[in-house]
């Protein structure tokens, strides 16, 4: 590869961060990494009526969340207008771009005189000029867009990184509006001056802009720019195979924040639909950026696969460091009002929990028993708490007020009441369990009382 890799993310803000669009932005990013390249952020706020600032921050917070660093941008398209205006007159001068004043009732009635000829509707040309054609006087009164002139024969292809070749007739695309009767650009012009100026070598998005491609070509090549490489992904899919949609749960990026997921599993499972290295399915961002290198890139959709997303992330949850899984449930408690330090106490509870979490939700469900109430059930009471067993828990609330509070001691002290009363591991565990923890199961009991106070532990414990 001889010219610099360069991509870009060029999401629209209307709303938050799709999935589909950061797995495009990590396909992009993964590939300008692979190569040394450049990854660079382009907002696309052409559609005045629809971006909002809160989008763009909601888009710039989920592309900081999964750590998909930009080297350059954001930029935004309304910045630029004067620029897309100065090629607009350039074409204009250059005679590949034309005036056309027809207004929508006669584009309504061209268009409606070709159905009627079974013709497939498209603009006639009827502002173009060629040799030898007299053009329509111009109109009082009426502002004209622009278009810009395809070329009538031939086609265009391309060798697209993800489908092959592609060939379109040029028979197949009309003079597209460059510039609207008020003067503002037209989406597929911006997008061709922004990736001209920005020096994209290789355009990766969704299959949904594959149309747009021979015409943002043409225009490329009447700007004499040098053209990118261009890879359309297909769509992500839902379970029922529709489009992935709101239908099926979360497809903003942040809501997956929220629900307790790590950037690093849904980057790790965003990189799997639709790409692949191998068998493997479980790799770091390293290992990503050194496989990306723009192959086994699938043609056919992939489906959202919601309990794959849950193993990829238990899986990443047991590799985070425990001082680090810490500091992320500590935030979450305190959402849920319990404030705690994230110090070396959560970071062994997390160590003892995370093997059994498909997200930090999950363990701070986990953790809250240390910190919150519990409330057992009628029925967890009545089948554990029995009257031969409550003499145990009496003599063992004395002990543990005693001892050393270790998980060691705590064990041993377990062992001597069970022998003294004659009891088996399970009565008096599940018993403990259920009232100092709220629940039937968890790990070890001497672990997860050691890790109590001991406070809270004869509290939960007293009266029974
Ligand atoms: N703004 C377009 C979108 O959000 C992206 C266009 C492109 O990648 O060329 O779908």
């Amino acid at each position: 590869m001889t010219r610099r890799v360069r991509t870009r993310i060029a999401p629209s803000p209307t709303g938050f961060l799709h999935l589909g669009t950061a797995r495009t932005a990590l396909f992009s990013w993964a590939f300008a990494r692979h190569h040394g390249g450049d990854f660079i952020l382009r907002i696309e706020d052409t559609d005045v009526a629809r971006s909002t600032q809160e989008a763009v921050d909601q888009i710039i917070a989920a592309m900081n969340w999964l750590r998909l660093d930009y080297d350059e941008g954001p930029f935004y398209q309304m910045q630029r207008l004067d620029r897309y205006r100065a090629v607009i007159d350039k074409m204009l001068a250059e005679g590949t771009a034309y005036h056309c004043y027809c207004t929508p009732d006669e584009l309504d009635a061209m268009r409606e005189a070709q159905r009627a000829r079974g013709e497939k509707p498209r603009y006639d040309g009827r502002w173009r000029s060629e040799p030898g054609k007299a053009l329509p006087p111009v109109p009082a009164g009426v502002p004209p867009v622009v278009r810009f002139r395809n070329p009538v024969d031939g086609d265009v292809t391309w060798n697209d990184m993800v489908k092959g070749q592609i060939t379109i007739s040029n028979r197949e695309l009309d003079d597209l509006i460059i510039s609207r009767p008020d003067g503002t650009p037209t989406y597929n012009f911006c997008v061709v001056v922004d990736d001209w100026d920005m020096q994209i070598s290789h355009v990766i998005r969704g299959d949904d802009h594959v149309n747009n491609t021979p015409r943002q070509i043409n225009i490329l090549r009447a700007l004499g720019a040098e053209l990118p490489e261009y890879g359309h992904v297909p769509m992500i899919l839902g379970p029922d195979g529709d489009k992935l949609s709101k239908r099926h749960g979360a497809v903003s990026v942040m809501q997956y924040e929220e629900g307790g997921y790590l950037p690093d599993a849904m980057v790790n499972y965003l990189a799997r639909l639709g790409w692949s290295h191998g068998d493997d399915e479980l790799f770091d961002r390293a290992q990503l950026v050194a496989w990306f290198d723009g192959h086994h890139l699938a043609r056919s959709p992939a489906q959202w696969d919601a309990a794959k997303l849950n193993w990829v992330n238990a899986h990443v949850i047991k590799s985070t460091p425990d001082d680090a899984l810490a500091a992320l449930v500590a935030r979450m408690l305190a959402q849920r009002g319990a404030n705690v330090p994230a110090d070396d106490r959560l970071a062994r509870m997390c160590a003892l929990f995370k093997d059994r979490c498909a997200t930090l939700i999950e363990l701070a469900d986990w953790l809250g028993m240390y910190f919150v109430d519990v409330s057992p059930s009628e029925a967890d009471l009545s089948a554990h708490v029995t009257d031969v067993v409550r003499p145990a828990l009496q003599s063992l609330r004395g002990r543990l007020a005693e001892i050393d509070w270790d998980k060691g001691t705590i064990a041993a002290t377990i062992k001597e009441i069970l022998t003294a009363h004659g009891l088996k591991m399970p009565q008096l565990a599940h018993a403990l369990r259920v009232l100092v923890c709220g629940r039937t199961q968890t790990p070890s009991i001497d672990a997860v009382l050691e890790l109590f106070h001991r406070d809270v532990v004869l509290r939960r414990l007293q009266g029974v």
